[in-house]
């Protein structure tokens, strides 16, 4: 199959190539053309994603066709967005550029999260590369000057993450060991691993509310000290209330589960800071507090485990 079947084929799908009030020119032109109601402004963001790197070989092409697309959009939701498309430019080694059951398959699995999150493919690239590489740009609107910044906490505000009975923090990091150990595996706390939820609903309900968000893709007391810095202030946690799933406490110890919580990575739940929280949704967990910038960002008052590097990929 030669690159333009191959698009029309697995990309250019009514599944995946849908039509958007937001979307004027998609797939098939020089440039996708987006049109941006006067009221609001463009977020962009990517992310890519390396076989062996990001996702295990050996994985389903569904499931890296899910997580490809999640982990991009929580970026969106971390901002307070809404998904308007997608570009994906993608690198393909011989052997998955002749499999058309694996084409089809991540095609089934983008077009999975592309509808569930409105969220059109309107472009991209295709290339060939000894090494399967896919890099997914998002688009988003917030209204004009609204967007969620990292830089707005104050002394006072409430420190709040995103959380729920099946997906909490470290539900992502304590999936990893299960899927580097079984690539295919892809229920129970390993879905977590292959798709994660990003909180776009959340994030478009915090406009005007939250003082800063995040989305928690390094570890939460990495990224919370993102919004330390950025905001000039600290922030006091309390242990206790930091949101733990039963999956995960089924499988590890509470100190190990803790620590996934506040190292690991790949959770993309939100975290944000809030004034008040009585109008918050019940997936929402007030975890700590702003307080006067200090030399330590985030504070753990009486934590003795091991230390929280967090995620670097350098
Ligand atoms: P050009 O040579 O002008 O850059 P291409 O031949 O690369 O265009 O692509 C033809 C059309 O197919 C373009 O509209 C491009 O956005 C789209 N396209 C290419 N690869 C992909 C992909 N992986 N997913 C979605 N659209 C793609
Ligand atoms: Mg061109």
């Amino acid at each position: 199959m030669n690159e333009f079947d191959l698009i029309k084929t697995f990309f250019n799908s009514s599944q995946l190539n849908f039509s958007s009030e937001f979307v004027d020119v998609s797939i098939g032109d020089d440039c996708a053309v987006l049109d941006v109601p006067a009221d609001q402004e463009l977020c962009i963001s990517a992310d890519t994603l390396i076989e062996n790197v990001h996702f295990p070989a050996g994985a389903n092409a569904y499931d890296v066709g899910t997580r490809s697309l999640c982990v991009t959009l929580s970026d969106l939701a971390a901002m307070g967005a809404k998904p308007i498309g997608f570009t994906l430019a993608i690198s393909l080694p011989k052997q998955i550029k002749e499999d058309s059951e694996w084409l089809k398959s991540f095609s089934d699995g983008l077009a999975f999260i592309a509808q569930k999150y409105d969220c059109p493919l309107i472009g991209g690239d295709t290339t060939k590369s000894s090494i399967l590489t896919i890099t997914i740009q998002v688009h988003g609107i917030t209204p004009k000057g609204k967007s969620l910044k990292r830089s707005g906490a104050q002394v006072g505000d409430l420190v709040c993450v995103s959380s729920s009975c099946e997906r909490a923090l470290g539900d992502g990091a304590g999936a990893l060991p299960l899927v580097l150990d079984e690539p295919t595996l892809n229920t129970g706390l390993a879905k977590s691993f292959w798709q994660p939820l990003p909180q776009i609903e959340l994030g478009m309900l915090l406009i005007g509310k939250a003082t800063s968000c995040l989305d928690v893709s390094d570890g939460l007391v990495q990224d919370l000290n993102h919004i330390c810095s950025a905001s000039q202030v600290s922030m006091e946690l309390d242990m206790k209330k930091i949101p733990l799933s039963e999956e995960l406490l089924n499988l590890y110890s509470k100190e190990e589960a803790l620590n996934y919580a506040l190292a690991g990575g790949d959770d993309y739940h939100l975290a944000f800071t809030v004034k008040d929280v009585s109008s918050m949704p019940t997936n929402v967990i007030t975890i700590g507090r702003v307080v006067e910038k200090s030399e330590e960002g985030v504070i753990l008052p009486n934590y003795q485990g091991p230390n929280l590097t967090g995620f670097s990929h350098f």
